[in-house]
């Protein structure tokens, strides 16, 4: 099979998974529940994802002889996480589908590259400026203002690679800590809430988006996750729109989340993109027991060309992570009614480091009629 050809799987088929994360893991376990078997790649050889599957590959992802041998295994690929390297990414397409297409990866690594692709869809950013120096840093701080918040263009996760540069911040020394020569300034947007979409398309160009989840962080991670956001319809239709037009002008097949600012204004708020995650999101856990097909099984099905689902939601939904010692509370959790534990089989918790997560549903009651 080239690497160009549509797939359609059939019960007991291979997808293999890049990246041997939670993510991995969960997406195997939906997997599984489907008759679809997992062979998960990854280089860590204590990866969650490598518990729930038979078959494991752990190498380098510049390893090409195993990722031809991986690639043998399998009928599909797919990944975890977006920070495939490009030529993992060539060597795995040549030989097998991999899903989303690797092409996409280029637009979704690069802040940059990324920002003006949903400009160009008529979709709102905060404003932007491309850094390459400390001389263009200040140019860009007289155009854009301050506050604005640098970011480098590639590899920034969880707060990582990126400031708040405040009136009165020495530039050289923001440059010199950044540590790059690729970078973004943005716009400090004052927003009232963070909110994400979670969408997916199918191989037949079909599009499937879930209810909008409300984000709020703690030290730059996701910590709650709550649905329905607390934001009007119209903007909650507006945002599904987004996303779905992006996951559409991408050609894109599988799940990916974008994330949002809420921004206040005179006539009522508006919405602008912030990042487009190319892989199931961590604000998307929720679906795993608040509706009736999740995000995961939704991304394998949108890669194994099957139909997607269309995914009822059948309550409102809080989900908390549990990050770094947060896990020592999980027996208390585990008694929490509407509660439903979700443990990584990670080893030690460390600070910062997501051990698990926890869904409460909270279901309003509906009487049949008599
Ligand atoms: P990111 O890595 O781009 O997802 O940013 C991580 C977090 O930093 C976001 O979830 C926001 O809370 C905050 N943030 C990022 N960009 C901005 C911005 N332009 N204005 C205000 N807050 C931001």
């Amino acid at each position: 099979m080239s690497g160009s050809q549509r797939v359609t799987l059939k019960p007991g088929d291979t997808i293999g998974i890049l990246g041997g994360g939670q993510l991995g893991r969960m997406l195997a376990l939906a997997a599984a529940r489907l008759g679809l078997k997992c062979q998960v790649f990854s280089p860590d050889p204590d990866s969650p994802a490598f518990d729930v599957v038979q078959n494991a590959t752990c190498a380098e992802y510049a390893d090409v002889e195993a990722l031809e041998l991986f690639a043998a295994d399998v009928d599909v690929i797919t990944y975890e996480f977006e920070n495939v390297p490009a030529a993992t990414a060539m060597v795995l397409a040549a030989r097998r589908p991999v899903l989303p297409s690797h092409r996409i990866l280029e637009t979704v690594q690069d802040r940059l590259i990324e920002k003006d692709f949903v400009t160009d869809l008529g979709i709102g950013t905060a404003a932007y400026a491309d850094v390459r120096s400390v001389q263009t840093l200040r140019e860009a701080v007289k155009i854009i203002g301050l506050p604005a918040v640098i970011k480098t263009r590639r590899f920034g996760y969880d707060g990582k690679g990126q400031a708040i540069i405040r009136e009165g911040d020495d530039l050289d020394q923001v440059w010199d800590d950044l540590g790059t020569k690729a970078a973004i300034l943005e716009a400090f947007v004052p927003f009232e809430r963070e909110i994400s979409v979670i969408a997916a398309r199918g191989a037949d160009g079909s599009v499937e988006s879930f209810d909008v989840t409300e984000n709020e962080h703690r030290d730059h991670i996701l910590k709650y996750s709550r649905v329905p956001a607390a934001i009007p319809d119209t903007l909650a239709a507006q945002a599904r729109t987004m996303a779905e037009t992006i996951a559409t002008a991408l050609d894109y097949v599988g799940v990916l989340a974008v994330e949002m600012f809420v921004v206040p204004g005179p006539n009522g708020p508006t919405l602008l993109v912030n990042e487009i995650a190319p892989r199931v999101h961590n604000s998307g856990h929720w679906t795993l027991d608040g509706a009736s097909i999740s995000q995961f099984e939704q991304h394998i099905r949108a890669v194994a060309g099957w139909p997607l689902g269309k995914p009822v939601r059948h309550s409102a939904v809080t989900m908390t992570n549990l990050i770094g010692d947060d896990i020592l509370d999980y027996e208390r959790w585990l008694t929490v009614p509407g509660a439903t534990v979700h443990l990584y089989g990670k080893g030690a918790p460390r600070p910062g480091r997501k051990m698990g997560h926890v869904t409460e549903v909270h279901v309003t009651e509906t009487k049949g009629r008599d």
